[in-house]
Parts: C-alpha cells; sequence; structure tokens
C-alpha cells in the first residue's frame, strides 16, 4: 500500500482496521494502492433498494441558471432563517460534476460562504479522498438548506419545503451521475421517509432519478469514530456504483 493511501485512511481512521483485514488477507506489504480493497468490498451485501425511483417533478424554479440561482439564495427570504443567517450558502464546486454530495445546512460556513469548512468538512474531504475524489474536482457540494438554523438546530419542514427548489434546481443543472447524502435528517428528507439511517444505507435509492447512495454525516461520525468503518462501506458502494453507470450497467 503507498503512503498515500495509508494516509488518507488513516485520516478516515480507518488505518488500523483497513491493515488488519488486509493482514488476514495475507497480502503482500507490496500490494498495489487498490489490492487491498476487496477485504472491504467482499463485506459489502447489496440487497434491493427499498425506495422506488420518484418520477422526477420539474423543478419550481426552471428558468434559474447558475448565476441567477447563487443570487436567489443569497437573496432569499423564502424563511425566516434569512433573518438570522450572515448568508446564503449555495454550494460549491463543479458545476458539470458527475459526483453530488448532499448535506443538511450550513453551520459556521454561513460565514465563509462555502459548505462543509469545518472539521467535518475536514473529514468530508478526507472521505472523498478515500475514493480518489477532491473537493472542486468533478465533486459538487451542497446541503439540503441554505440558510443556517440559529444553534445548528434541525431543519423545520417548513425550512425544507421552501429550500428544496434550490437543490433541485441545482440537481437540473448538475445532472450528477450519482448523489451520496450525508446523514440522516438529509437522507430522510430526500427519500420522504423516517426509516433510521441504519436501515437506508446499503442500498442504491434514486432521486430525481439519479442514483443515490446513503451514509453518515461527518459531524455524526466525528462523534462516534466506531462507525467510520461502515462509512468506508458506504464510500465504496458508492464508488462500485459510479463504476457500474460508467460501464453502463444498471445501478
Ligand atoms: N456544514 C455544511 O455545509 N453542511 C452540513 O450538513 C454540516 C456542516
Amino acid at each position: 500500500m503507498n503512503m498515500d493511501r495509508q494516509d488518507r485512511l488513516k485520516a478516515l481512521g480507518l488505518w488500523p482496521v483497513w491493515r488488519l483485514r488486509a493482514a488476514a488477507m495475507a497480502e503482500p506489504e507490496t500490494a498495489s494502492p487498490d489490492d487491498a480493497e476487496p477485504a472491504v468490498m467482499a463485506q459489502i451485501t447489496l440487497p434491493p433498494a427499498p425506495a422506488m425511483p420518484p418520477s422526477p417533478v420539474p423543478s419550481p424554479l426552471p428558468d434559474l441558471d447558475w448565476d441567477a440561482l447563487g443570487a436567489a439564495v443569497k437573496a432569499c427570504d423564502r424563511c425566516p432563517l434569512a433573518r438570522s443567517r450572515t448568508q446564503g450558502v449555495p454550494g460549491v464546486g463543479d458545476p458539470n460534476a458527475e459526483w453530488l454530495f448532499i448535506g443538511e445546512a450550513p453551520a459556521d460556513e454561513d460565514r465563509q460562504g462555502e459548505p462543509f469548512v469545518g472539521q467535518a468538512g475536514k473529514l468530508l474531504d478526507a472521505m472523498m479522498a478515500g475514493i480518489g475524489l477532491r473537493r472542486g474536482r468533478n465533486v459538487y457540494i451542497a446541503n439540503i438548506l441554505k440558510s443556517r438554523p440559529p444553534g445548528n438546530r434541525d431543519p423545520r419542514p417548513e425550512e425544507v419545503e421552501a429550500c428544496l427548489p434550490y437543490l433541485e434546481r441545482q440537481i437540473d443543472l448538475i445532472k450528477p451521475r450519482l448523489i451520496v447524502v450525508l446523514g440522516r435528517i438529509a437522507a430522510q428528507t430526500l427519500l420522504v421517509s423516517d426509516t433510521p439511517i441504519g436501515k437506508l444505507r446499503g442500498h442504491v435509492h434514486q432521486y430525481r432519478g439519479v442514483p443515490m447512495v446513503v451514509t453518515y454525516h461527518p459531524a455524526y461520525l466525528l462523534r462516534n469514530p466506531a462507525d467510520k468503518a461502515k462509512a468506508w462501506e458506504d464510500l465504496v458502494l458508492a464508488r462500485q456504483t459510479m463504476a457500474g453507470l460508467k460501464s453502463g450497467a444498471a445501478p
């Protein structure tokens, strides 16, 4: 295993676990960077996805281009969060990305104007690096809510209802091949479900006709590092799904 990969797995808190599994498979120390992956991938079973693909509903903001969307988010007063936020945070990344990561709402990010820039953001960057992705390169990062809820409380249904059209328009503009949704709240919101995240993960869902994989929120993983191994399985599932999509296999 080369040092880059080792460093990335260490950043995810997976290195010792990874090393033990790789050792159990009696992999030579000189193995190529990807040689150890079947140890984890082999543990992934793909039960049939429980959710039916919702047919894409036209975005209620069909005419907004990227500039207009960004301006609309910054000026938005569709919900009371407009009064408490520092600024609206539309998202960041490649507007033609194949990968779309969706979180819950900006936290302290509403000062910088970019999603996931705190400690959770660092872990998200490490998670993406683990599957060969880098912020801004074929990746777009957005949130369900574009405005910070006071005290980082959970989004309220009326806030989600007011804000979701922006995300829907972003998805229609980006046309990602795959969505990775981060955390219970974002997953339950998009899937219109109260199923626990532990049951939503491990399947390939659909959102607006786009395959979607659910994993734990990086902030949750910072508090519950034991679940990083499951998050890694989710990322491997996401990468497998993307590979299948690119090779023409159905998700
Ligand atoms: N920052 C974000 O942008 N989104 C989250 O879900 C959490 C922190």
